[in-house]
């Protein structure tokens, strides 16, 4: 298995992993760009988007609900931002399907 996040998701890498459930894994991105910065994953390898369709579209709108569920624990619901980068011309570098959310711009409250 080469994917770097399959092996993630499949603990066979170690990463700071937030939360998980059988659907999709939430950990911290190694290289953050924002004082919050995680990366919300799907276990099943799906290379980007683009071979999202109607049919399997359900784990795109779990990932968004799991965002925003986890910038609110976060205390970041007052900004944040999600990005799914799609392609090597929009700067996708791991070709497995993931989220961006960051936030916390305004301080982290603990
Ligand atoms: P993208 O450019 O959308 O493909 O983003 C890939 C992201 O994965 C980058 O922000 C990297 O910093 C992050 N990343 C790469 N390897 C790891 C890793 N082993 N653990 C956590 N984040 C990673
Ligand atoms: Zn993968």
């Amino acid at each position: 298995m080469t994917c770097i996040f399959c092996q993630i998701v499949s603990h066979q890498l170690p990463a700071d992993i937030i939360y998980e459930d059988d659907d999709l894994a939430v950990f911290k991105d190694i290289n953050p760009s924002a004082p919050i910065h995680l990366l919300i994953v799907p276990k099943k390898h799906l290379d980007s988007l683009n071979i999202i369709d109607e049919k399997n579209a359900g784990i795109v709108t779990k990932m968004v609900m799991t965002a925003k569920r986890i910038a609110e624990e976060q205390k970041t619901r007052n900004g944040y931002r999600l990005l799914i980068n799609t392609g090597r011309e929009a700067g996708q570098v791991v070709f497995h399907l993931h989220m961006h959310l960051m936030g916390g711009w305004g301080g982290r409250k603990r």
